[in-house]
């Protein structure tokens, strides 16, 4: 599927939290380590959970990886070798990565990204929808619905407090399909009357 005459294109891995993502980003990027590929990964350092300096799924797979403040930091730490740049997490990046990203897809690398395609509200996240509108390649992957066991697109919070952003706590979350998700306020109008 990712086999392609001309190098250079941008994949994007998305999904709710515990679709495995980073699982996927990192059995990505491992295969291209074990092609002897020069891979960089980059994480937002907002993301703290497990480890600062690797990507970890919630299934414990690891890879290397850098924290960084934003995609300025990106930009200035990739070496001109590089020839796979995975990022993690890539929903709470700022603006900046989507020229970035175009730039190195534009200049022969491979670019994997993986990120939350909604907010615990439902809500397109961040730069992702743009990302997703540019990729090649999008894989949207699902968890399981804690509630009735359908495919899970979206990602329940559990507590109330907090802000878009609650970082650090798988436990404050779980997979939830469509119809068993609670938006953040279930007094909110609904768009379509039920029954
Ligand atoms: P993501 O990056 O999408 O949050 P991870 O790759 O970190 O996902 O974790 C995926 C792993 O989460 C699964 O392999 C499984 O071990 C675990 N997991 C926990 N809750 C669920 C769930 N409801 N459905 C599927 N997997 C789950
Ligand atoms: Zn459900």
């Amino acid at each position: 599927m990712f086999i392609e005459q001309r190098r250079g294109s941008l994949e994007v891995i998305c999904g709710p939290m515990f679709s495995g993502k980073s699982e996927e980003l990192i059995r990505r990027a491992t295969r291209a380590l074990i092609a002897k590929q020069r891979v960089q990964a980059f994480k937002p350092a907002l993301d703290d959970r497990y480890e600062v300096a690797a990507i970890a799924s919630h299934s414990k797979a690891r890879l290397e990886a850098v924290a960084v403040q934003g995609s300025a930091d990106i930009r200035r730490l990739l070496a001109p070798d590089t020839e796979v740049v995975a990022v993690d997490e890539a929903q709470f990046l700022d603006e900046g990565l989507i020229p970035l990203v175009e730039a190195l897809a534009n200049q022969g690398v491979r670019v994997i990204l993986a990120g939350l395609d909604q907010d615990f509200a439902g809500r397109p996240f961040g730069i992702m929808p743009a990302l997703l509108a540019r990729a090649e390649f999008v894989q949207k992957l699902h968890a399981i619905c804690m509630v009735c066991g359908a495919a899970a697109s979206r990602s329940q919070r559990l507590v109330r407090s907090g802000g878009t952003v609650l970082v650090g706590a798988a436990e404050a979350y779980e997979a939830r399909c469509r119809h068993c998700h609670a938006g953040p306020s279930e007094d909110a109008p609904r768009m379509v009357p039920e029954g």
